[in-house]
């Protein structure tokens, strides 16, 4: 248990180094303790209570409904699919340069 529970809390704080490099986003995410429900997902909190649309009742903003969420930055995604399109294109030009001219077999 004592394992795991370092593990998660390493796998934690380096989610966070990485947030402050801004290649992820912390989330809070909001769920009802009911019906498990995500009833709210924001970079901020800001509010107490929050509605759940399938329960129709308010939900409190505790320890117990709420989730840490790490998501990748759109910014960095961009980055990522730009890098990755150059990446295949010298990939492409590297291995025709390997392979030779292409023979003629007639
Ligand atoms: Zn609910």
């Amino acid at each position: 248990m004592a394992v795991m529970l370092g593990l998660f809390l390493g796998v934690v704080i380096a989610a966070l180094f990485i947030v402050s490099d801004g290649k992820l986003v912390l989330l809070w995410e909001v769920r009802c303790p009911d019906c498990g429900e995500v009833v709210l997902r924001e970079r901020e909190l800001d509010c107490r209570n929050v509605w759940c649309p399938r329960c129709e009742k308010t939900v409190g903003i505790s320890v117990d409904t709420i989730y840490p969420l790490f998501n990748i930055s759109l910014e960095y995604k961009e980055h990522v699919n730009r890098n990755r399109f150059r990446r295949l294109v010298f990939s492409s030009v590297q291995n025709n340069r390997r392979d030779g001219p292409v023979s003629d077999p007639r």
